[in-house]
């Protein structure tokens, strides 16, 4: 299975000449690359400027038209070709209010427009200290999944990202990783079956740069990777990649 890397710019660069410059030094730089998928999630004014690498958004709307001033829809996103969007991003859950129930709606709205979810759970740094790091998992993932069958829940994608290692520089132990990876494995079968338990894909995000992303790959059981940061950087970005191989 080829590692899945995927670059989420947040809310940067600022200007959509930056946002070429890095896409296509990205391209460039993927031409060699055989054992990894690269998904770039820019800003959404930027997704119809960038052509030659997998595209995902930063979020969706629950709905796919209407009266709902400022928001964008899966159906929209399917039409400008984007493949994948990441769902319940910490800084969406912390400073957008998205609750589980919310995220569980953006869920299955982004399944039925045909789009990848890459559904993002993990605990805080109190509920780390708290050792509620299980019971947050469970919650999130429970509530996230609610009333999705089993067939759809194949093509979500599950990206485990402590809230405290992002863009924080202190990335979670690739034992303590592995860990969270088994756990997460455990809830998805309890949920559904032991099949689904085994293949679902599950990523790691959370200050990875091109001098810990092997590690991940190769020791922690993780299928690809969530970079902030550091995918901003595309000589590191393509390290990242690289590293996958
Ligand atoms: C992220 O935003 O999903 C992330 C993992 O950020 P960083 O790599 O900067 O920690």
């Amino acid at each position: 299975m080829k590692a899945l890397i995927i670059a989420n710019w947040k809310c940067n660069p600022t200007t959509q000449k930056e946002a070429k410059e890095i896409f296509d030094a990205v391209k460039k730089g993927a031409r060699t690359v055989k054992d990894a998928e690269i998904v770039i999630c820019p800003p959404f004014l930027y997704l119809p400027l960038l052509k030659g690498l997998t595209l995902g958004a930063q979020n969706i709307f629950w709905e796919d038209k209407g009266a709902f001033t400022g928001e964008i829809s899966g159906v929209m996103l399917k039409d400008f070709k984007v493949e994948y969007v990441i769902i319940g991003h910490s800084e969406r859950r912390k400073y957008f209010n998205e609750t589980d129930q919310v995220i569980n709606k953006k869920l299955k709205i982004a399944i039925s427009a045909n789009l990848k979810p890459i559904f993002c759970v993990g605990e805080t740094l109190e509920e780390m200290q708290g050792e509620k790091k299980s019971e947050v998992l469970e919650r999130q993932i429970t509530e996230g999944l609610k009333n999705i069958s089993r067939e759809n829940v194949k093509n979500i994608i599950i990206a485990y990202e402590p809230v405290w290692a992002i863009g924080t520089g202190q990335n979670c132990s690739v034992d303590q990783t592995m860990s969270s990876i088994l756990l997460i494995r455990k809830i998805i079968f309890k949920l559904y079956n032991r099949e689904l338990a085994d293949n679902i894909k599950i990523i790691y995000g959370g200050s990875v740069n091109s001098k810990n992303s092997g590690e991940y790959i190769k020791n922690a059981g993780v299928n690809g990777l969530l970079v902030g940061g550091a995918s901003l950087n595309a000589e590191e970005f393509i390290k990242i990649v690289k590293s996958a191989g």
